[in-house]
């Protein structure tokens, strides 16, 4: 799946190498396609629409972050899709 967002996804590489936006996370594609470590919260993307409150807010204590959730559709989507 590609992001209309974040250059179809890539981002230039500059969260790192393979760090790409999947569904407004980011997260190592390969990581992401493999479902490496699930429940792990991963930061969100420049397209998530908390992406502002993560620059000022890291931790997430004030905004919530749904990267778990949003993997998971992601991962729904890619098996439906064979
Ligand atoms: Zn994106």
């Amino acid at each position: 799946m590609t992001c209309k967002h974040c250059h179809n996804g890539f981002l230039d590489g500059r969260f790192g190498q393979d760090v790409e936006c999947v569904n407004g996370v980011l997260i190592d594609i390969d990581e992401a396609h493999e479902g490496v470590s699930p429940d792990v919260v991963r930061p969100v993307a420049p397209c998530h629409p908390c992406w502002e409150k993560q620059l000022s807010d890291p931790d997430g204590e004030t905004w919530e972050n749904d990267s778990i959730e949003r993997l998971e559709a992601w991962r729904g989507a890619e098996v439906s899709h064979g």
